[in-house]
């Protein structure tokens, strides 16, 4: 089968290896689909500096069932199914252990039913506990910020604010479920939050972005006992935090993201589910799908972030 290898900064290099062989216990697929996740952008530009080449990328798969382990019950041959697989998954086959699959409805999109990164957004949503009624900021939409948006609707807030420097990702959040939409390099975002909850400030603010600024303006416009959601992806540089804005405002600040496994599939279970009722919508998201021999090109679409590109897909 074919695997994309990482061999080196900005260099996946596709290589011929056989199928993996199954425990008793494991499944294989067939990739049909794979995200590209921002995490892995670090790996491929070089940003992150202790990689160990080769590397193997590619955890937001959904494929089909090829085979089955001996011990393996309640998933057959020719099933759609997401999952969380160790081996990568920019590669023709891919093997899960039964307890990391979900199954997938068949008219369901492949690259529509990226389970990991679904999983993520749910958890980040449960762990940021809104009530119906609160005042939600959302800042940054990229792939995951209009995620949480349309999960975070879900919760019947009185309002949900979407905060980007992209009027086009703005427009997008705004048909996805945001009520307003601003844009910090034309309006003083933290005024404007506190102009529309009378100066409280807003209940639950969630950072999409793993940037210092955000994560400033988070603490500055969330209310007195608000919850301070920190889900963006913080990597390499360290970050500064005003101890005395969130020791004084009595805030909750929650890191939403989940990483002990049975919670995660748990999120992708809820994930699928809501995907399957159209209670959220992959299909505007995912704008730019790829053949595995341009995984390169992919990552480097991905990293320059070309014009309309939210979230890119690497087809096998
Ligand atoms: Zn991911």
């Amino acid at each position: 089968m074919k695997i994309a290898v990482l061999r080196g900064v900005k260099n996946f290099v596709i290589e011929e290896v056989s199928i993996p062989s199954l425990e008793a216990d494991e499944v294989l697929m067939h990739v049909k689909a794979c995200g590209i996740c921002t995490s892995e952008l670090y790996l491929w530009n070089g940003k992150f500096k202790n990689v160990v080449f080769p590397s193997y990328l590619g955890h937001e798969p959904s494929g089909v069932i090829q085979e089955v382990g001996r011990n393996v019950g309640g998933f057959n041959v020719g099933d759609h199914v997401t999952f969380l697989s160790e081996t990568g998954c920019f590669a023709e086959y891919a093997k899960a252990k039964k307890s990391s699959i979900v199954k997938i409805a068949n008219n369901i999109p492949f690259e529509e039913a990226l389970g990991e990164p679904i999983a993520c957004a749910v958890n980040g949503i449960r762990r940021s506990n809104i009530q119906f009624g609160d005042n939600v900021v959302v800042i940054g939409c990229g792939f995951m910020g209009l995620l949480l948006i349309q999960l975070a609707s879900l919760r019947s807030p009185s309002s949900i604010v979407a905060i980007d420097i992209n009027d086009e990702r703005l427009k997008l959040a705004a048909d996805l479920g945001a009520d307003l939409t601003i844009n910090p390099r034309e309006v003083d975002v933290v005024k404007y939050v506190m102009g529309i909850t009378n100066g409280r400030g807003a209940d639950v603010v969630i950072e999409a972005t793993g940037e210092q600024k955000p994560l400033d303006m988070a603490t500055e416009m969330v209310k007195i006992r608000g919850r301070l959601v920190i889900f963006g992806y913080h990597v390499g540089e360290s970050r500064s935090i005003n101890m005395q804005m969130w020791n004084w405002k009595g805030l909750d600040v929650i890191n939403a993201h989940e990483r002990e496994s049975e919670v995660y599939m748990e999120g992708m279970r809820i994930g699928i589910m809501l995907l399957s009722k159209g209670k959220i919508k992959l299909k505007p998201l995912i704008t730019h799908k790829y053949p595995l021999e341009e995984i390169n090109r992919a990552f480097n679409d991905t990293d320059m972030k070309i014009k309309g590109l939210i979230k890119a897909a690497v087809i096998p």
